[in-house]
């Protein structure tokens, strides 16, 4: 019987020479091959297995036999589904063995085997069919290895791997709903710091609103009168100056009632959650600010400087306000009660873009306290404040691709700088 490769056919038969002496020689030679080939059987710690086509066990190495705790003889002329295969995988080997006799059987494969003791190991097998001298099919030898510690390592290490994709994966689900409420609470915080504010500029308003309605509804009075006298005059009266007196008041009542409007519509805007994004007027939006502060800056000497050229800035402008009025509240906050109070609102343009100063001559902020300004909840005013509103302020300038910083000196009261990148 010679060994060849499942693929290969035989090359021929060297020993039916008539030569004798070449006759002698490859006996010889042959006997050798047999010791060799019983060596590697007995020596081999892999496992090589003989069968018949039938699938009968011819040689079983002592591999094969360290490995089941079966002995050749025990196993040998039994077939391979009786003793070693076991029953899900019979239908396999049987059909293996049916392609075998065509001569067409695979290579490589895997399969179980069961040892004396019932334990199932997992062998990876590489085969080759067995011609006769004739070059007939006779049967099948498989070289195997042992692999059921490697595979069960390899199915632990796919485990552990799979344990690791599906825990990233439920960090990144975490971690998308903690950004999703995240977001969500900041703009809860958001509304809710506004709304505050509101409710802070509310006196000023108050005080804004009733002004002008005054002045309306006063010269509405004057008009009216004016009417009444223009009735009682007589043919030769001056009718030309009582229409320019009663032309001037209503002119008067007209500036006022829009001054309400104007008060009322810029409260709405800022009442509103969101903006649009336009171009920002910086010094326009400061004049708004301090006419919305109104009463709330009594006392205090406001300054509005301004320096070098606008450069073009977008954004929206009542996000600009409330981080504005906040920083204004502020101040004047941190001013109640002082003596030659003032606050200086300054605007530079240049370098890229602007800068909103907000400085008062206040007591400043402690050292120990400047790393904790724009944390939530941060606050030196006990009951009266929220501790949001620098929080929320910084959000605001930063969400325009700015900055909001605290850039106050010891002993020199307290400087906020908004800084606000030019648009492209
Ligand atoms: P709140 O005003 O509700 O306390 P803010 O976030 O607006 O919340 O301010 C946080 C803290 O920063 C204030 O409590 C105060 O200690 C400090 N602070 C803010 N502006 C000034 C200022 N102009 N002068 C001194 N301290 C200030």
């Amino acid at each position: 019987m010679t060994v060849e490769e499942s693929t290969a056919r035989p090359v021929g038969a060297l020993h039916r020479t008539p030569d004798r002496q070449w006759t002698g020689w490859a006996e010889t030679a042959l006997r050798r091959e047999q010791d060799f080939s019983r060596a590697i059987l007995e020596t081999s710690r892999g496992l090589i297995v003989m069968m018949d086509t039938s699938a009968h066990i011819l040689v079983f190495n002592r591999g094969c036999q360290e490995l089941t705790g079966w002995s050749e003889e025990e196993v040998r002329g039994r077939k391979l589904w009786e003793v070693l295969a076991p029953e899900y995988e019979h239908e396999d080997r049987q059909r293996r063995f049916a392609l075998l006799k065509e001569g067409r059987i695979s290579g490589g494969f895997e399969s179980h085997w069961r040892t004396r003791s019932g334990d199932e190991r997992l062998i990876s097998w590489q085969t080759a069919i067995l011609y006769s001298d004739d070059g007939l099919i006779e049967g099948v030898v498989g070289t195997g290895i042992d692999i059921t510690e490697k595979r069960a390592a390899e199915l632990a290490l796919e485990r552990e791997r799979q344990a690791l994709r599906d825990s990233e994966a439920r960090l990144a689900l975490i971690n998308a709903e903690l950004e999703q409420r995240v977001a969500e609470r900041t703009a809860q915080l958001m509304q809710m710091e506004r709304l505050a504010l509101m409710g802070a500029i509310t006196a000023g308003l108050v005080h804004e609103v009733r002004n002008p309605l005054i002045t309306l509804s006063g010269y509405h009075r004057l008009a009216r009168r004016a009417i009444e006298g223009l009735k009682g005059l007589g043919p030769a009266g001056d009718v030309g100056a009582a229409v320019a007196l009663l032309d001037e008041r209503f002119t008067t009542a007209e500036t006022a009632a829009g001054a309400v409007v104007d008060i009322l519509e810029n409260m709405l805007a800022f009442a509103r959650k969101e903006g649009k994004v336009e171009q920002l007027d910086l010094e326009g939006i400061a004049r708004e600010l301090l006419r919305l502060m109104g009463a709330q800056l009594s006392g205090i000497r406001v300054r509005l400087d301004t320096a070098g050229m606008p450069v073009p800035l977008k954004g929206v402008k009542t996000q600009v306000l409330q981080v504005l009025l906040n920083l204004m509240t502020n101040a004047c906050q941190a001013l109640a009660g002082a003596e030659r109070a003032e606050i200086e609102l300054r605007i530079e343009h240049g370098g890229g873009g602007s800068t909103v100063w907000v400085i008062d001559n206040g007591p400043g902020v402690a050292e120990e306290h400047r790393g904790q300004l724009f944390r939530p909840f941060f606050t030196t005013r006990s009951e009266a404040g929220t501790g949001l509103g620098l929080m929320i302020s910084r959000h605001i300038v930063e969400s325009m691709g700015g900055t909001l910083s605290y850039r106050g000196e010891d002993g020199g009261g307290a400087r906020f700088a908004m800084d606000l990148p030019a648009a492209r």
